[in-house]
């Protein structure tokens, strides 16, 4: 996409472009397009002055939403950094008005082109806005270079509308603008997407593999853990359960300290794991070379690995690795390593928090 062209049509009402084309809209205002999703590292406007010379947009702010939230609404004048003032909650996205004379409607969603950024927990708002907007009017779908976030906004959303894999609905955003490049790290999730079936499945063994990695991306970054955001405890007596959950939850099956009887962790709790991926089984597979023995079907894990929850507070401490204890016996459960742990199957969970599995019992609540 060079410099002087205008923004490619992708699909009736949709177009994808780059920052100067959201500038010329902003700035000038645009017979066709109204709507606009701002896919910068920051969501605010004045990203547009510092990397554009001699440019002013008028702005009024709808709302702002944070992760995790309801929508919340905040006055124009008070200044909020994205990442700080309320609490250390993550902005999601904000919604303003813009334009010479405030018609169009942007949505700015905070997203770095990098691999580990995550892009799943975005989708859901980005989609919903490029199909609301497409009912409305034209919407811009853009980025600083209108090759990687909004392409990957983009693909997406095809492959949401249309049903389409990844690979195809790529290719077919590729007829249209054959720049895009969304990065490995969006592609990995996008393929996270395709295999939830087109929607951010938080319960799927998929999506909590993919939280739990970045939870230990954060914490290899040195940020600090959010111990609040941790699993609810299953065994407190504080913690109930809603009443559309207390229906099923005769059904639920859940592992109890074997020493106590004190609920771990629910079986929605376990992040599966493919038994055998791991350096340790290749090899081994390899010395037993010419064998077709499959050693995923001969090694039962003798642990499983669970989301962190919130009674293991050795891991609020913030070390790299420790034990985890039944919260009210004592009794030793197993091990947490922000490094990962290996499976007696040979995968290594990375990070690991690990109940062995001679420790507890299955049962149903
Ligand atoms: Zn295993
Ligand atoms: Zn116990």
């Amino acid at each position: 996409m060079s410099l002087g062209e205008p923004p490619i049509l992708v699909r009736d009402r949709l177009f994808i472009g780059n920052i100067n084309h959201a500038a010329k809209v902003l700035q000038e205002g645009d017979e066709e397009i109204t709507h606009i999703l701002s896919l910068l590292s920051s969501a605010s406007i004045s990203f547009f002055s510092e990397s554009r010379s001699n440019i002013s947009i008028k702005t009024r702010e709808i709302q702002k939403v944070y992760a995790g939230d309801d929508a919340r609404s905040s006055s124009n004048d008070q200044v909020q950094s994205e990442n700080s003032a309320v609490g250390n909650e993550k902005l999601l996205y904000s919604l303003e008005f813009a334009g010479p004379e405030l018609k169009q409607v942007r949505m700015a969603v905070p997203l770095r082109d990098m691999e580990n950024e995550n892009l799943l927990d975005y989708l859901d708002v980005c989609l919903n806005f490029i199909e609301e907007s497409r009912k409305e009017g034209s919407v811009l779908v853009h980025c600083f270079a209108g090759v990687s976030r909004s392409a990957a906004i983009i693909t997406a959303y095809l492959m949401r509308t249309e049903q389409l894999s990844l690979e195809d609905a790529l290719e077919s955003l590729r007829l249209r603008c054959a720049s895009v490049c969304p990065n490995d790290g969006f592609l990995e999730q996008l393929k996270m997407f395709e295999d939830m079936g087109f929607r951010v499945d938080h319960a799927s063994s998929t999506y909590k593999r993919f939280h739990l990695k970045q939870l230990g991306e954060s914490y290899n970054r040195g940020d600090k853990i959010d111990f609040s955001k941790f699993g609810t405890d299953p065994g407190s007596a504080t913690e109930t359960f809603s009443s559309e959950a207390a229906n099923s939850a005769k059904s639920t099956k859940v592992y109890r300290c074997k020493r106590c009887r004190r609920i771990v962790a629910l079986q929605d709790h376990v992040v599966s794991h493919t038994p055998g991926e791991g350096e340790a089984c290749f090899e081994w597979k390899k010395w037993r070379s010419g064998n077709t023995f499959n050693c995923s079907d001969e090694v039962e894990c003798s642990s499983i690995f669970i989301e962190p929850l919130k009674w293991m507070t050795a891991v609020e401490e913030g070390a790299l690795e420790g034990k985890l204890s039944c919260a009210n016996c004592e009794a030793r459960l197993g091990n947490f390593n922000w490094s990962g742990i290996q499976c007696s199957c040979g995968s290594w969970i990375t990070p690991a928090f690990q109940i062995h599995k001679s420790r507890v019992d299955l049962s149903t609540l």
